[in-house]
């Protein structure tokens, strides 16, 4: 599907979306600000004062529009015996949540037998650390994510009563026509992204091999994988590709290929003189992205 001359697009999904929700961007809910009182930020919109109160309750309120409530992320959320507690001061963004900005829990469900791909430390592309984390592009998006084991949560990616995580699955299994596929929809919709990264791996290393390059360059496997994870991690982020933008030579919800963002759908490769070069997608978000980002 939509294959450029050299390249592999191997992508597909489950569904469509037929219903969209509307974004109802700038509805805030002030809770009126007790000056002296509060060591709450000035640039803070929830105070989360009167939530942290022995006897609050939780009125629902929810003014990032990110599923989670004030009330929850005022009170940090707890998963197992893990808290993520409320920004404030100097905290890293990743390690807090807050009600005034987005976030977004997602799980990584790495194959056991045979072990995991997803550890690898090589990433020439992105030169990254040897950490394996294709979540932190996320962010320019406009959410953060918070990477949690998967066994804490339930069977049906609950992380509070009002919301789920995005759960990506790892299978090797390579007798599939994709190396990625996930719903279009948001984390409270439909489970199933899956990355099938030996399929991916076994890709690279057709190419690399059969252009004789044997550079260790040439095997970009954790950037293929980061750039499947945070595409599909897209589709059910609201789809971020707007559905006046639907395009069936494009694959559906993607973005025509050569465009240089995360949800096009091309990995192309050209060959001279035994050396492959890659262009994978990077972590890219155009506008539109930003603007259809939808978590609930
Ligand atoms: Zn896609």
């Amino acid at each position: 599907m939509g294959t450029a001359s050299k390249g592999s697009t191997e992508r597909a999904m489950k569904k469509s979306l037929h219903t969209k929700l509307i974004s109802v961007l700038g509805l805030i809910a002030v809770v009126a600000l007790v000056p002296g009182l509060t060591p709450t930020p000035v640039w803070a919109v929830v105070d989360c004062t009167p939530f942290l109160l022995a006897e609050a309750t939780d009125p629902g309120t929810d003014a990032d529009n990110d599923g989670f409530t004030d009330f929850q992320e005022c009170n940090g959320i707890t998963l197992g015996t893990t808290t993520i507690p409320l920004c404030s001061g100097l905290m890293a963004r990743r390690a807090c949540v807050d009600p005034d900005s987005k976030d977004v829990f997602v799980a990584l469900v790495r194959t056991v037998t045979p072990p995991s791909l997803l550890s690898a430390p090589f990433d020439p592309v992105f030169n990254s650390t040897s950490t394996f984390d294709p979540f932190a592009g996320l962010t320019p998006l406009g959410v953060t994510p918070h990477v949690v084991p998967p066994e804490l949560l339930g069977s049906g990616r609950q992380v509070t009563a009002t919301q789920k995580a995005i759960k990506f699955t790892e299978s090797q299994n390579t007798n599939v026509d994709y190396v990625g596929i996930c719903n279009y929809g948001t984390p409270l919709d439909l489970d199933g992204c899956v990355i099938y990264t030996l399929k991916a791996k076994n890709f690279i290393d057709s190419v690399c091999n059969s252009a004789g390059d044997t550079r260790l360059e040439c095997f970009v496997y954790v950037a293929y994988w980061t750039w499947i994870i945070q595409h599909e991690g897209g589709h059910t982020l609201g789809g971020l590709v707007d559905q006046s933008l639907y395009n069936a030579r494009f694959g559906g919800y993607h973005y025509k290929c050569g465009s240089n963002v995360t949800m096009e759908q091309c990995v192309t490769y050209t060959t001279k003189n035994n050396i492959v070069t890659w262009k994978i997608p990077p972590a890219a978000w155009t506008d539109s992205d930003t603007a259809n980002l939808l978590l609930k």
